[in-house]
């Protein structure tokens, strides 16, 4: 089909040393140093880039997330479908963007250019697809030469219309994001969005990028919290485990099915000295 949009996403720019920030954003809150005395040391060079990435890694194992909200990155979107865009603004924290707006631009026929999705392709209804667009296109053209406002021309625009995005999101959102998005539950075209949100940040700050995953990534839950049905479909069923299986294991030790404790156990913990 002709005109059809492409999606593009670049990092267009991330908060200036952010492993530096996240460092002493964490550091903050374990040290008697104050947080000057912890930058003055950082900028002196006598914190190396290698404790800076443990101890980021370590803290990002836990639960303490407030501080990843201090480390901002920008992306700019372009070539997505309005059926992306509605998803992506149910964001709503950590979150900003900036989207084209269909009040202000009035769309040249030759630039209004939709996505269509693989499935219409596969289903050998591309003509169909096609042909509906060029109807709309046609129509959406006709009323703004008539006079019809712009603001009220696109409400023959479909979900399959462009957009683009100039969005700010920070590191715990993105993390969040990535969890709920990169997952196979997602839709395809967010979840493709998000996977070159990824690829972007992974080559830019590789130490953060990485903890970038969908929710049963090993630096995330780990495990899957879908239905069986749906990690059973999941091509990453394979290597993560689904909750049943968790909850089996703590039947299992929970239900009596498995070895119960016995004497010698309560005399162990008895022991005044455990370690
Ligand atoms: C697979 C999938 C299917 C979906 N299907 C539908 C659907 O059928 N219909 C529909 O309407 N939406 C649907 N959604 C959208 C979904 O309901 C959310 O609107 C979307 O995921 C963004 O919400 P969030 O809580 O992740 O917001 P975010 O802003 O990303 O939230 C960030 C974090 O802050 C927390 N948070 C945000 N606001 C509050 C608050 N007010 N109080 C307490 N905690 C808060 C969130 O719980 C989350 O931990 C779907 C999403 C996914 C991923």
């Amino acid at each position: 089909m002709e005109n059809q949009a492409r999606m593009r996403v670049r990092l267009v720019d991330c908060a200036k040393a952010p492993l530096a920030k996240l460092y002493a954003a964490f550091r903050t809150c374990y040290s008697s140093e104050s947080p000057l005395e912890i930058w003055q040391k950082i900028e002196a060079e006598k914190i190396s880039p290698e404790r800076i990435r443990s101890f980021i890694g370590e803290r990002l194992k836990t639960g303490h997330s407030s501080p990843l909200e201090q480390v901002v990155f920008w992306f700019a979107v372009a070539g997505v479908s309005r059926s992306l865009s509605h998803q992506l603004v149910r964001h709503r924290v950590g979150i900003s963007f900036e989207q084209q707006s269909q009040r202000y631009v009035k769309f040249k026929r030759d630039r209004l250019i939709f996505v269509m999705p693989e499935s219409w392709r596969r289903a050998g209804l591309e003509g169909e697809f096609a042909g509906l667009l060029e109807r709309i296109s046609e129509v959406y053209g006709r009323a703004l030469e008539g006079g019809v406002p712009a603001e009220d021309a696109r409400f023959v625009l479909p979900n399959a219309a462009p957009t683009n995005f100039h969005l700010m999101v920070n590191f715990a959102e993105l993390l969040h994001i990535c969890d709920v998005r990169l997952c196979v539950r997602a839709q395809w075209e967010i979840r493709r969005m998000v996977a070159l949100m990824r690829a972007e940040v992974k080559r830019a700050v590789p130490e953060l990028g990485s903890f970038l995953q969908p929710k049963c990534g090993e630096s995330r839950m780990g495990y899957c919290d879908e239905s069986l049905e749906d990690w059973q479909r999941c091509p990453l069923g394979q290597v993560r485990p689904h909750k049943s299986q968790l909850f089996e294991l703590y039947e299992r030790h929970a239900s009596r099915k498995s070895r119960p404790l016995a004497d010698e156990h309560y005399r162990a913990v008895e022991q005044k000295e455990l370690l």
